[in-house]
């Protein structure tokens, strides 16, 4: 991956989805990040629908854990070392353990648990910097993750690539499910871990006001087309 040759400030990349798109809506920090990201990764067929609804552009959804998983595989082949930052500190260690033995020759060159306080933060940075790792995940979930890259990435000297994770540790320390392939394939991962963690309706609930939104907006360009040929 190029990022990780080119320049030497840290490239950003974070997975976007219809939950996080009416988060930035109302978050200007967060839209701002996601506007500046050097790489927005599809995670959500919601997001994967409206693209091809509105601008007829066909893209395959990327779920973040795999993004991640394929860094992780380039990193212990290329010999780049990653800081994993952020979950619970159990599930920190559990999923670094994990991710070193799935990956022969990766190299975790540190780690923290994601409950780190403003004034701890100098610390963390310079564990980060003193780790020389030029990956960088963040697991603080959103859009937490993504307003740390904006306020503490001016400071970190080696990485070259930070990617938001939101809670993939947790799916791989093994605490969350995630859905079976056949409901990947069919696009209803989000149904699975709704059925599956029901108290996650609270951040679901934007999702018929994000279809109605997709249609509305193809709706205006139809007729912006249409009074084009008038
Ligand atoms: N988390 C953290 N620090 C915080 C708040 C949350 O490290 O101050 C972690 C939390 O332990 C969990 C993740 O962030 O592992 C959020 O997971 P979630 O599935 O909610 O995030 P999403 O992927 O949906 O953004």
């Amino acid at each position: 991956m190029d990022f990780l040759k080119s320049g030497s400030r840290p490239h950003s990349i974070f997975a976007v989805n219809p939950e996080k798109n009416f988060l930035a809506s109302k978050d200007s920090v967060l839209s701002e990040t996601l506007k500046n990201a050097d790489l927005l990764i599809p995670d959500g067929i919601g997001i994967v629908l409206a693209a091809r609804i509105l601008y007829g552009i066909k893209i395959e959804r990327i779920p973040g854990v795999e993004f991640m998983e394929d860094l992780c595989a380039l990193a212990a082949k290329e010999g780049y070392r990653a800081f994993v930052y952020g979950g619970r500190d159990e599930v920190n260690r559990a999923a670094v353990q994990i991710l070193e033995g799935r990956y022969s020759g990766l190299e975790i060159a540190g780690r923290s648990h994601g409950y780190v306080s403003e004034k701890e933060m100098p610390d963390l940075i310079k564990r980060i910097n003193d780790s020389k790792a030029e990956v960088l995940f963040l697991a603080l979930g959103s859009p937490l993750q993504e307003k740390w890259f904006t306020a503490y990435n001016h400071l970190l000297k080696n990485v070259k690539i930070c990617q938001g994770i939101g809670g993939t540790l947790d799916t791989i320390a093994g605490n969350v499910k995630r859905a079976p392939v056949i409901w990947r394939k069919c696009g209803a991962e989000w149904l699975y871990r709704l059925l599956a963690e029901p108290t996650r309706i609270k951040r679901q609930k934007v999702l018929p006001l994000f279809a109605f939104m997709v249609l509305l907006g193809k709706f205006k360009n139809l007729l912006k087309g249409s009074q084009k040929f008038q």
